[in-house]
This record gives structure tokens, sequence and C-alpha cells, in this order.
């Protein structure tokens, strides 16, 4: 690794010069960064927060591998068929194929890094039922599986030599021709400018919650992954879908929007409407409660919007039935959150829950073996990689795609860094152009407020781009956006670059509006309903959309491109795993209509 200090044409910055960039301190970025360590790489590993504190980390209900400890029938095969109904058969079948045979390798290797599960009688790491999972899967630490996780990740990564940059925020991607050759970025503290210069760089940014208005994530989750590698040229897929989990507090109102983990559903929590009715009975009867996560969210829905809802807009969700102990045992941390925070004691009644916006299974498209976008050098690993889950991610799911595809991305770093030695360039003129983007806010004395343009973005697209859509609000959400983009042009920042949190906004904003055109974009012409998608006025599933991905690219003048690709075809070895599968894709298509 070298580091300099720089000044041109007045742009003062300091460059690290290492042979592998990784945006995002996550459970994507932290196992792509010890992969690539491993393979004897100079490494940076950059976030915008601390160490630890990613979405990785709020993780509760568990890791989906076919251990089959608890289980013994589960393996692989059952993994995969569950991952590719859970997602409508949209995924990449190599990602979903790739992930349920190498899941379990990455959980065993976390437990010889010192990762402790919760363990059976007899000392094996305990598995937990899970929405759409046909066995006992989800290897679980209570309700804290992520904090565990990213424990472990960053014990190991620590020490592999890796050099860590946090509170730093990239802005660009950095690119010698056609190939990726670094980064630009600045010091959330001070606003000082910094360069980052690689053979490789590996975007683990997390998804795109904060451009909605009811979200389970954090601040961090600005989309900011999508728009650069976007902007750099690299193609999205499958933007349409974004996960609206089911259980989101929705009363208090100083909780609203934060998770209530399926695996409350898991330990047998149960949903009620306003008459005592458990409604699922009517949606799902077979898996009930842990069905989908889009079926159940759908159902919520249907409930309140037909009058059966609970007073704040949701229903209820009662876990209290099996008894105190039991729930603080498996539950820890949602009981004592939910008491501390909002005063909902869960051991003694329901909690009022409905849908909250929680992950996009869209996003940029990757190679499945190497984790490769369609930048040369450019790799993506984690919620910002589409593919694995399609039109809908299992629960647990997530946890397994980061350490299986973030090696991935470690090793597709190594090969290409092994194919294509010699350093590329990043040219004065490219720093220059992401330095003035980044600091044209101060231009003007007087201008928009980002914060005002951002409530309204995000109040618009839960409004009209949310859990149901139809021509008309997609069509609206487009003239909406146009208009959000041409305010943020304006965009006035006062004071100066140290700690300034409204030029922070002005530039994630940016971001949001990329990633909210690409969703409204997808998402209208998908005339269908499938998985995260519905579409009021194109129920159930259209045969043309059960072939084709939605691929959004930039157009040679900066515009956005919308398409339509084929999907890779399921090949021959793997389709006598479906047959006689009453939900190929029959039998979810009757689920699908609200
Ligand atoms: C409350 C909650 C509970 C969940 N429970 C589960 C579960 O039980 N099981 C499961 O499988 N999944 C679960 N998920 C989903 C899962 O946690 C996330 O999908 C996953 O952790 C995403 O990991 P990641 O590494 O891709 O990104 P993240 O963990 O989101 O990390 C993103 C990283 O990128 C950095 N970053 C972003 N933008 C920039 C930038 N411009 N410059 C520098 N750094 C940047 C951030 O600082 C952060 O370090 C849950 C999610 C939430 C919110």
């Amino acid at each position: 690794m070298t580091t300099s200090e720089t000044t041109i044409n007045g742009i003062q910055y300091e460059t690290h010069e290492h042979d592998v960039l990784v945006i995002g301190a996550g459970g994507a970025g932290l196992r792509a960064a010890i992969e690539a360590s491993a393979q004897g790489l100079s490494v940076a590993l950059v976030c915008k927060s601390l160490l630890g504190k990613a979405h990785t980390v709020m993780a509760e209900g568990g890791c989906a591998a076919s251990m089959g400890y608890v289980d013994s029938a589960d393996g692989w095969e059952t993994h995969f068929k569950d991952t590719m109904h859970g997602g409508k058969f949209l995924n990449n079948w190599r990602m979903a194929q790739i992930h349920a045979q190498e899941a379990p390798e990455r959980v065993r290797e976390l437990e010889r890094w010192g990762a402790v599960f919760d363990r059976t009688p007899d000392g094996k790491i305990q598995q937990r039922p899970f929405g759409g999972h046909t066995y006992r899967r989800l290897c679980h630490v209570g309700d804290h599986t992520g904090l565990e996780m990213i424990r472990t990740l960053q014990d190991k990564g620590v020490h592999s030599g890796m050099d860590i940059f946090m509170e730093a925020t990239i802005t660009d991607l950095i690119k010698d021709g056609d190939r990726i050759s670094g980064a630009f970025g600045y010091w959330r503290e001070s606003g000082r400018f910094v360069v980052f210069k690689a053979k490789a760089v590996i975007l683990a940014t997390g998804g795109l919650g904060k451009t909605f208005k009811i979200t389970s994530g954090s601040w961090e989750y600005t989309g900011d992954g999508f728009a650069m590698g976007y902007r750099a040229g690299a193609e999205l897929i499958d933007m349409e879908f974004v996960q609206f989990h089911p259980t989101g507090m929705v009363w208090p109102n100083g909780v609203r929007g934060i998770l209530v983990t399926e695996a409350v559903r898991g330990e047998g929590g149960r949903l009620f409407n306003s008459l005592g009715e458990r409604f699922m009975e009517k949606v799902d009867p077979a898996r009930m409660e842990l069905s989908t996560r889009d079926i159940v969210a759908k159902g919520i829905y249907k409930e309140v919007t037909e009058g059966r809802g609970s007073p704040h807009g949701g229903v209820f969700l009662d876990i209290s039935h099996r008894g105190a102990d039991y729930i603080r045992k498996k539950l820890p941390g949602m009981y004592r959150q939910l008491l501390e925070f909002a005063d909902v004691d869960i051991t003694k009644g329901p909690m009022e829950v409905g849908p909250t916006t929680h992950y996009t299974m869209g996003g940029l498209k990757v190679d499945p073996e190497t984790a490769m976008t369609t930048v040369p050098g450019l790799f993506a690993a984690g919620e910002v990689a589409a593919g694995l889950h399609g039109a809908n991610r299992l629960g647990g799911n997530s946890l397994s795609d980061l350490i299986v595809f973030g090696r991935r991305a470690g090793l597709g770093a190594k090969q290409f860094i092994d194919a294509n030695p010699t350093a590329p360039v990043v040219s004065d003129e490219r720093i220059a152009v992401a330095a003035r983007r980044a600091s044209s806010f101060f231009d003007r004395d007087q201008g928009e407020n980002p914060y005002t343009i951002h409530g309204e973005l995000q109040e618009m697209m839960q409004d009209k781009v949310g859990i149901v859509r139809t021509d008309e609000s997609l069509g609206d959400a487009l003239s909406r956006i146009e208009d959000f983009r041409k305010r943020a042009a304006n965009v006035a920042i006062t004071g100066t670059r140290t700690f300034n949190p409204g030029w922070h906004l002005a530039i994630d904003l940016e971001n949001m509006l990329t990633c909210a055109e690409a969703l409204a974009l997808c998402a209208r012409q998908r005339t269908e309903s499938r998985g995260g998608h519905t579409r009021l006025d194109h129920e159930g599933y259209d045969d043309h959309w059960s072939k084709t991905t939605s691929t959004i690219k930039r157009g040679d003048n900066g515009e956005m491109v919308l398409g339509q690709q084929p999907l890779d075809p399921l090949p021959a070895d793997l389709k006598p795993l479906f047959e006689g599968d009453v939900g190929v894709p029959g039998a979810i298509k009757a689920n699908n209509k609200l």
C-alpha cells in the first residue's frame, strides 16, 4: 500500500494505492476483503460509518444453510429449490445453485473463525424454521445472528493485514478506459477528499431502503453502490423487486418501520386481524405465517385495505402464548428492544405490524462464478448485487449470500488482477470531475434544501412505487422524479465541507434519485405481479415476464436506458429436481393475487 498527499488545480486530496478496494464493510465487504487478503493482495476496506455498524449487524433471524443438523433430510438441492420457488423462478439459477451448495461450508468456516452459534442438545449448530424453507435451516445466535457474524468477520479481517478506512464516503468510481481504476470520496468528519487507486474494486454497499419512507434500514441505506456502478457503466437488473418485509412495527411512532424479525413467526408467532381471525388461513393455509414474505405482506395489505386492520394501519402479531421464559430465551433482542424503546411487552400481548421496505432483490448484474459486474475489474457482492433472489428473497438467504458471494468476489478480484497485472491510471482529469461533482452544492447561496426533497421523495416512493403499483402511479412517480432531479440540481449547501450532514445528504440524494428512477421504470415495464412487485392493473403472472429480466443501462448521453433480457433457462440436469412440483409456477400463481 502507498499513501500520498496531492494538490491539482486547487483540489487537495490524499491518495491510497492498493491492489483491491472494497467499498462497504458489512458481511459481503468483510468476507470479500478477507478472501482478497488471503490471496496475497493488498486490500483497502472503506465504510461510511464505524466498522461493525453495517446492516449485517442488525440481522436477527439467522443464516440459511442446509447443514442438516436439525432436519437430516435437508440438502443443497432442497435449499436450491426453495430459493427458486421463493424467487418465483426469476433467479439466476447458477447463483442459486452455488449459494445452496457453498453455504454450509461458509457457515462451518465462520465457526472455525470463532462464531458461536446456538446449539442443539447434542452440540451441533441449532437451526430454526423460516418462511419458504422446507426444513429447519437457519443457523442462528438467538435473535442477534448478524452481530455474531460481523464480530467474527471483523476479528478475522483486522488480523488479515487489510487497511481499514472508516467514516469515509465514496462518491464516484473512476475508470481507465473501460477498466475500473479506483474511486473518489471524502472523509465524513473533515470533508477532505480522498482517492483510492486499485486494480480491482468490489462494491458491497448494501441496499436502498432510505429511498422509501418506511424502512427497516438505517441512514447508510442510500443506494450508493447501485448508482455509482450505474454511472460507471455497469448494468442493473430486476430493480422493480424490492422486498417489503411483512412485519415492521407500525406503532408506536418512534419505532415505526423497525423490523420485527421473522424469527418471531419462526418461533410460533401468529398474525391476527381486528376480528381476531388468523387471516393467513385464507392466504396460504399450508404454510400460514411461515409463507414467503411477499405473500404475507400482501395478505396484511389486503386485511388493512378491506378494513380489518389494527388501529394504526397494521395487523396484530402475537407470540405471548409461547410463554415469557421461552420468548426471553429465543428472542432476547426483540423482547428488550420493544420493551425499552416502545414500551411494548411481547411476552404479554401482541405487536401492531405492517410491511416495511427491507431488501433490494435487484441490483448490479454479476457473473455467478466471479461476481464481476459488466465493467471489467468492478465486482459486486451482497445486497448491491442481483440475481440470486429473483423476485423475492427468502429470509436467511442474505447472510448466506454475503459469505458465499463475498468470498467469490475476493477470488474473482484475484483472478482479474492475475490476468491484468498492470496498474491502471487514475487521471487528474477524472479526479477533478469527481471533486467538482461533490462540491458543486456549495456554488449557490440560495436554493433547494436536500432534506425537503428527500422527504418528498420518500413519501412519493412509498405511495406510488410501494407495495402495490399501477401504470398510473408509476407514470406519476416518473414525472415526480424528473421534477425532483431538477430541484436536486439546484440544492444549495451553506457552511464548509467540515462535518456537514446537509452536504452528505445532497450527495446521497442523487444516488437515491437514480435508484428511484430505475425502480419506477422497471416496475412500469413489468406488466404482471410477481414476488415483491405487485401491479393492481396486472394481477398474476405473465408468460413473457416469467422468462424475462428487466435491465437498466446508462446511455451514451447519460440517459437511463430501460431494456429486457431473456433469463438463462434451467439446465437439463437441474430440471428433474422440480419434476412433480405443483409450484412451477401454478401453485404460487393463485397466491400471488391480492
Ligand atoms: C433489521 C434487519 C434484520 C435483518 N435480518 C436478517 C436475517 O435474519 N437474515 C438474513 O439473511 N438477512 C437479514 N437482513 C438482511 C441483511 O442483514 C442485509 O441484506 C445484509 O446484511 C446486507 O449486507 P451487505 O454486506 O450487502 O451490506 P450492509 O451490511 O448494508 O453494509 C453496507 C456497507 O457499505 C457501506 N457503504 C455504503 N455506501 C457507501 C459509500 N458510498 N462509501 C463507503 N461505504 C459505503 C456501509 O457503510 C456499510 O459498511 C436483515 C436486515 C435488517 C435491516
